[in-house]
């Protein structure tokens, strides 16, 4: 494969240069699942960290046909207006079954892709959820070193990812649709309660009416959610990425929430919540990794399954059993 410039600290200092050429490689760098490429990944990762920035990030998720492509193209012309630059990024967890991807299929967010402010990102794939997620996170580093002011993390709004992005961004937005038959629309409460915002979209012509109205529902909802460890009340509002109308206001509410939220001293709080988070999880991955590069390990996990598929054996005896010839070879390996 051609070797380009992948040197950590080239990398490192391109990112942070604002090349989005270097960005770019970093990015793939991040998400290559070579054990090689790991090492230079956290040697770029550790010589951005002396140079972070300073970022808004930012979640959004809903249902596929909510609006949410439309949307990000909207706002993030808005954000644009307003001097910021803005990076998008995306997690699509269906990409991993069906092996080719929702969010990528479409094309989408053209005007916002043509702009020099703007860096978008198409759907990081491959691997588990969390080793998808791990690498997200990973990516927002980057653009953050490379001066965007707005990060995006955009998912769909069908799964377990929503936990994760909740995890690694400032705030959360949720996009919902008016009267679409069920009220929830396969969204579970848990996310819900998650929001920071609820944005009914498409409310425009004939729907206005509709939005609005759903609007008023979601806020006595949210009403009867358990109160924010913030203190922050959940906004519901509506917006139309057609008419452009809504759109504006929702920026407005996310700058109140991060004022508010650096002053109390939440925001910095959050954040060094979401490191412990990612700590854990990080040492849970390489756990396991560990784990099934063990010599022995593979084929003794697969003969236990099979005999337990065949009615013998108890699955906590020979976990205990597995376990500790695990151990045992790490102290061999040690001697
Ligand atoms: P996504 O799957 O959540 O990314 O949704 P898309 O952004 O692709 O939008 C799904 C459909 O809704 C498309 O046909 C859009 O043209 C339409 N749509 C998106 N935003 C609006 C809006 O503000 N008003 C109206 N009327 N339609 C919209």
């Amino acid at each position: 494969r051609k070797h380009l410039s992948r040197n950590p600290d080239e990398l490192a200092k391109g990112i942070i240069s604002g090349d989005k050429v270097a960005l770019s490689r970093g990015l793939t760098l991040v998400e290559s699942t070579r054990r090689d490429d790991h090492e230079q990944a956290l040697e770029m990762l550790d010589k951005i960290r002396s140079n972070p920035g300073k970022s808004v990030r930012i979640g959004i998720t809903g249902v596929p046909g909510v609006g949410k492509s439309t949307f990000i193209e909207a706002f993030g012309q808005e954000l644009v207006e307003n001097g910021k630059k803005v990076a998008v990024l995306a997690i699509d967890p269906s990409s991993e079954r069906s092996g080719g991807s929702i969010l990528g299929d479409k094309t989408r967010m053209n005007n916002l892709a043509l702009m020099p402010e703007v860096f978008i990102r198409p759907t990081a794939s491959g691997g588990s959820l969390g080793g998808v997620a791990k690498r997200t996170r990973e990516s927002i580093l980057l653009c953050e070193a490379a001066g965007y002011d707005v990060i995006i993390i955009e998912t769909v709004g069908v799964g377990q990812s929503e936990t994760m992005v909740k995890e690694m961004v400032d705030f959360f937005l949720l996009l919902m649709l008016a009267g679409a038959g069920d009220e929830l629309q396969g969204i579970k409460r848990g996310i819900m309660e998650m929001a920071d915002a609820l944005v009914i979209t498409k409310a425009d012509g004939e729907n206005e009416m509709n939005a609005r109205r759903a609007r008023n529902e979601y806020k006595n909802a949210m009403h009867l959610f358990p109160p924010n460890q913030n203190s922050w009340i959940p906004k519901a509002m509506t917006c139309s990425s057609y008419t452009n109308t809504g759109i504006s206001e929702i920026w407005d509410v996310i700058e109140t929430f991060v004022n508010q939220m650096t002053i109390s001293g939440y925001l910095e709080k959050n954040r060094l919540d979401q490191e412990v988070f990612w700590f854990r999880e990080t040492l849970k991955e390489m756990l396991i990794d560990n784990f099934h590069q063990t010599e022995g390990i593979s084929q003794r996990v697969s003969q236990i399954e099979k005999s337990l598929h065949s009615g013998k054996g108890n699955a906590f005896a020979d976990a205990k059993a597995v376990m500790n010839f695990y151990i045992a070879q790490l102290k061999d390996a040690k001697n």
